[in-house]
Formats: structure tokens, C-alpha cells, sequence
């Protein structure tokens, strides 16, 4: 799969920022671990890895155990290892840092670990697998929330098919997410050891008709909502239409999987201040873009995006212009020279050749239509309970982006498994073994 892209992507340029340890790296930094009992950093975890013991598994040796103890929680602990925010997470609530004393690494230990005991051509499984039972189910999306989903059922014993709507498997794993953290080829590398587990995936497969969705529902047991969000917000300001004004996550995707000219960026602007506005502007700055500014409405304390983010993206040179709401798109002859902002002083013109808007994505409620019973809020997110991923048609389950408007991979991870564990638990009671 991961030999189906193209080599000359423009994302293999950017390398990656917390390479994974050596062992002996490794090693030192899972002595440091108190192994508390009753584990803050656990609790900390949407997926609750049993961190102290994968930790002190790597600390004696036993380094396939120790990734034995992460898959048994969280079947994509790979990808979760490189992309989650432990800032804010579990290294966040590391007992250490109570004491001002540095955190222990727990993303790049879980790195080490699953990295290690995955690589390779055999890409080992190493967590158990039950004899194959009657129940099929089908995942709408090839993302986190349907991976986890589709896998945590595989190895207890049920047929999963995954039908994904573009050419490559992983969602936003493989296409979102900032190369310095992951790179596409990557993601499919897991997306290939989770179709190990037993996971069928079709790509090129959208469903977006009732007539598929009615016969999703007649040929499987059930029916896995994993769609994520819909496409990049507009603007809605006069001059947006036309070249040189981008959506950001369009435009990571095509970075990601193409190959981009990087150098006829120019002078870029990126609207927004949340996370994905913070990865376009710093990847924007190291593809050597002749400078990069971050424009927001608000001031820098209202921004969602993490603090430590915006750290890295000051340090590779990118500036924040807070205050600004964007007016209009100035042209010339067609070409983009500038964007128009209001703020406390009136308006004024911020020259520029790039614009990238990263305002957020819409929802896929049109799919939530297809099928009978599956309500969305007033946000249009699909409506599903957390622990179950149940929604309002008991064949129907739902769970990721598309439920929670947009959180992290281990959300849509904590989602898939938690669905996939009840409905494994439900078939097992009525007597499907
Ligand atoms: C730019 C960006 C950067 C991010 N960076 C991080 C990060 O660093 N760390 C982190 O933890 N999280 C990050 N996130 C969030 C994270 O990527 C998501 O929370 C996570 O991918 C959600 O998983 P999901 O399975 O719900 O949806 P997705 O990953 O979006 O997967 C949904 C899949 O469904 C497919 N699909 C949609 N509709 C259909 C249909 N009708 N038929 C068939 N297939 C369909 C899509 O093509 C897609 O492959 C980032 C998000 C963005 C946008
Ligand atoms: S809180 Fe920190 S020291 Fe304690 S078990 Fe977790 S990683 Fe180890």
C-alpha cells in the first residue's frame, strides 16, 4: 500500500522532530519511571494504556511485551505514539512535573516500543486473535474511529469490511496530519498491520446513496459511521474565489500525497488559530515560504491551538497578527497581492501571495440521513452515545470526528474500540460464538 505513493512528495522534505529512540535511549528513560500506583498519566489517556507496565516492560528487556500491553488498549499505539498532544495529555499529568522535574517521555517510549516490535516485513501481531464467528460489520471510513472499530472486532472473531471513499486508507492519519509528526507512508504501514488483524478495506468506495446504505445494512450485522468532518469552512468575504486562496486541509492533503511547489508560495497568510492553522503556518516555514503569518480575530489567549505548538511555530519563524478579521481578498489582474483586515485601528491591507484558510471543516450529516433513525445536533455531528457509539438505530453505530466535531486520533481510536467492546460483548451474551 505505502508503495502506491508517489516518492517525490513534497512532505518527504520535512523530517521528522522526535526520531525515534535507540534502545539504549530507551532504556534510560524508562528507568526514570516511578511506576505509581494508581498512575495519573493512565487516567490521562483516552485508550487508559497501562503505561507504568509498558514503561517498565521496556525498562527489563521485554520490549514485544511492552507493545503487547499498548496494542491490548489501543490498536493504533503507533500512530497515537507520534501524533498525540501528551503535552496535554499523559506526559502532561506525569507526576514529575509536580516536582519540576523534566516528564518522562511516554510518546516516544510508546514509539519505541511499537515501532520496534512491528517493523519489518513480517510486521508481527502480537495480540491474540478468537476463532471466527457468524457477524459481519461495515465501516463507513477508513479513518482512526473505523480502523479501531473494525480491528478491535476482527480479532474477536467478526468480518469487518472497511469502504473508504478515497484512494488510500488512514484518514486524516494519512493525510492531515503534520509530516514532522507523520508521514503518510507511515500511516499506511499501520493501516497494513491493522488489515492484518483480519480487516478487509476497499478503497475508492464511497457511500453516499440509500440504495448503499440499504444494502450495508441487508448484507452485515452492523454498520460503523467513521466518516470524520467534511470539507474546509470559507471565508465568505468578496475576492476568496480563485487561485492563491486555499483550504487547509485541501491543501495539507495535497502536500501530503503530491508533490507542491513550495517555492511559489511567497509571502503566505494563514487565517485561523487553532491547531491545523498552526501546522499549515509551520509547515509553510519549513518548505522555505519567504515568511509566514498567522492572522486571527481574537488575541493569542483565545486561540485553540496548544501553547507548545505555537512555541514551535515562533521558533521556526512564523509571526502572529491577533486582532485582524478578514475583510477581503485584494487582487491584481487575478493574482493575490493582499488581504483586507478590520480591526481595533479600522481596516488595513497585509500584503501577500498565499492565503490558507484553517477555520475549521463542515460536517457529513448528509450521510446520518441515509440511514433511518440516525439523528445529527444542532452542529451537525452525529448524535451517538459515548461509551457505546449506539445512535438512534440499534444496527447503526457512530464514533470519531464526525460524533465530536473534531478531536484527536486517540479520540476517534477510544471511540472505535469502546463501540466495537460493546458490540463484541452484546453478540457474545445473545449467543454468537
Ligand atoms: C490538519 C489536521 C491535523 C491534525 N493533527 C493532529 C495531531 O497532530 N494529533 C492528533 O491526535 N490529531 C490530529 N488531528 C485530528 C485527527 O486527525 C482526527 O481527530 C482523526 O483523524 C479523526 O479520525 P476519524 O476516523 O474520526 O476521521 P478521519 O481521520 O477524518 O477519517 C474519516 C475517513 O472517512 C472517509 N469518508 C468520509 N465520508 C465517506 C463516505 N461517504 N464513504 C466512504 N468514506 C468516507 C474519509 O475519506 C476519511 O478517510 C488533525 C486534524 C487535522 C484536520
Ligand atoms: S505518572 Fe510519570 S512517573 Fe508515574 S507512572 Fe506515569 S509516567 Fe511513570
Amino acid at each position: 500500500m505505502a508503495s502506491s505513493l508517489p516518492k517525490n512528495r513534497t512532505e518527504t522534505t520535512l523530517h521528522d522532530k522526535k526520531p525515534r529512540y535507540t534502545a539504549a535511549e530507551a532504556r534510560a528513560e524508562a528507568e526514570r519511571c516511578l511506576y505509581c500506583a494508581d498512575a495519573p498519566c493512565i487516567k490521562a489517556c483516552p485508550t487508559e494504556i497501562d503505561i507504568p507496565t509498558f514503561i517498565k516492560k521496556i525498562a527489563s528487556g521485554n520490549v514485544l511485551g511492552s507493545a503487547t500491553t499498548i496494542f491490548e488498549q489501543n490498536l493504533l499505539g503507533t500512530s497515537c505514539a507520534r501524533v498525540c498532544p501528551v503535552e496535554v495529555l499523559c506526559v502532561g499529568d506525569c507526576v514529575y512535573n509536580g516536582w519540576n522535574k523534566p516528564p518522562i517521555q511516554i510518546g516516544r517510549l510508546q514509539r519505541f516500543a511499537t515501532e520496534t516490535a512491528t517493523e519489518g516485513e513480517t510486521k508481527q501481531i502480537l495480540v491474540g486473535k478468537a476463532a471466527a464467528k457468524p457477524r459481519r460489520v461495515a465501516c463507513i471510513g477508513a479513518g482512526p474511529a473505523s480502523l479501531a472499530f473494525a480491528g478491535t472486532l476482527a480479532l474477536a472473531g467478526h468480518k469487518a469490511v472497511l469502504f473508504e471513499k478515497r484512494a488510500v486508507a488512514g484518514g486524516l492519519n494519512t493525510t492531515g496530519i503534520a509530516p514532522y509528526k507523520l508521514h503518510a507512508h507511515d500511516a499506511l504501514d499501520e493501516v497494513e498491520w491493522v488489515r492484518k488483524l483480519g480487516v478487509e478495506i476497499r478503497t475508492g468506495e464511497e457511500v453516499s446513496t440509500e440504495a448503499k446504505a440499504k444494502e450495508l445494512l441487508a448484507g452485515f450485522d452492523a454498520v460503523y459511521l467513521g466518516v470524520g468532518l467534511g470539507a474546509d469552512s470559507r471565508l465568505g468575504i468578496p475576492g476568496e474565489d480563485g487561485p492563491g486562496v486555499r483550504g487547509a486541509v485541501e491543501w495539507i492533503e495535497e502536500m501530503k500525497l503530491g508533490a507542491i511547489d513550495a517555492k511559489a508560495l511567497g509571502r503566505v497568510l494563514v487565517i485561523g488559530g487553532g491547531n491545523t492553522a498552526i501546522d499549515v503556518a509551520r509547515e509553510c516555514a519549513l518548505l522555505g515560504a519567504a515568511s509566514v503569518s498567522m492572522v486571527y480575530r481574537r488575541t493569542r489567549a483565545d486561540m485553540s491551538g496548544y501553547a507548545h505548538e505555537m512555541q514551535g511555530a515562533r521558533i521556526e519563524g512564523v509571526t502572529l497578527i491577533e486582532g485582524a478579521q478578514p475583510a477581503a481578498v485584494v487582487r491584481d489582474a487575478g493574482r493575490v497581492t493582499a488581504l483586507r483586515v478590520a480591526g481595533a485601528g479600522g481596516e488595513r491591507e497585509l500584503p501577500c501571495d498565499t492565503i490558507i484558510v484553517a477555520i475549521g471543516q463542515g460536517k457529513l450529516s448528509a450521510l446520518a440521513a441515509l440511514f433511518a433513525g440516525v439523528a445529527t445536533d444542532k452542529r451537525g455531528c452525529i448524535v451517538a452515545d459515548l461509551a457505546t457509539g449506539a445512535t438512534g438505530n440499534a444496527q447503526v453505530f457512530a464514533g470519531g470526528d464526525c460524533i465530536n466535531g473534531g478531536k484527536e486520533v486517540v479520540n476517534a481510536v477510544a471511540d472505535g474500540r469502546n463501540a466495537a467492546r460493546h458490540l463484541a460483548a452484546l453478540w457474545l451474551d445473545a449467543g454468537a460464538t
